[in-house]
């Protein structure tokens, strides 16, 4: 980095202190204050399977469901700092938490180092993308992939909402089918990033069509879990 640009930075720094998103206090993105309160879930009393925060013995939430996923993993449960975080990081533009939030990932997935041939992520929606300018997802996951040293790539696309009154009853049900279409031939394992795990449902039907497209085995790994 140049003089020039160190200066410029150190007097945009003085002028708008770069302020934390959980606390708003002057500092880094996510103070260290902020980062020690995030609800974390705990492998050991998670459900190893869609990780729920307690589904280690006997899981409620997924005992009864057929998942297209084979593990799941959330850093923390939707709660104060972590929401706040997601929220400043895709709504407010603080795209410098994508780093943290990559971090955040990284530790999530540590039990699942070396496993990954590729890493890939939900594709935000053409309204919400052309709102905030950027894809949320795509930018933490693509930060993982070069912490965890493993490509990158988009292999999913959403498909074209048409509008159900103008399809006929055959070509309704198809289109409920799926959101999310591969973009290309998969193969090996996938890692499937999300910022919010909400109902599972999201996930569901990505792991869906990469499982479709050729990928062997899909895991997943969002900051924040709401389900
Ligand atoms: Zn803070
Ligand atoms: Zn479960």
């Amino acid at each position: 980095m140049g003089l020039g640009t160190k200066l410029a930075e150190g007097l945009l720094e003085m002028v708008y202190p770069t302020r934390c998103a959980g606390c708003d206090l002057p500092g880094g993105v996510l103070c260290d204050e902020c980062r020690a309160r995030i609800a974390f879930i705990e492998a050991a009393t998670a459900c190893s399977r869609c990780g729920a925060p307690f589904g280690w013995l006997i899981c409620t939430e997924c005992w009864d469901r057929e998942l297209a996923f084979s593990q799941a993993v959330s850093v923390g449960t939707l709660e104060h700092p972590l929401s706040r975080a997601v929220t400043v990081y895709k709504d407010a533009g603080e795209r410098r938490l994508a780093g943290t939030l990559a971090e955040l990932l990284a530790q999530a997935v540590e039990p699942w180092r070396d496993w990954a041939s590729v890493v890939t992520y939900v594709p935000a929606t053409a309204r919400a993308r052309n709102r905030r300018g950027f894809d949320h997802a795509a930018e933490i996951s693509a930060t993982l992939a070069s912490a965890l040293v493993v490509p990158h790539a988009t292999l999913l696309t959403r498909r074209r909402a048409l509008d159900q009154r103008l399809l006929g009853r055959l070509e309704r049900l198809s289109n409920a089918e799926g959101t999310f279409e591969a973009i290309a031939s998969v193969q090996g394992d996938v890692l499937l990033v999300d910022d919010v795990l909400t109902t599972g449902a999201t996930v569901q039907d990505a792991a869906r069509a990469l499982t479709e497209a050729g990928a062997d085995e899909v895991r997943v790994v969002t900051v924040a879990r709401a389900w």
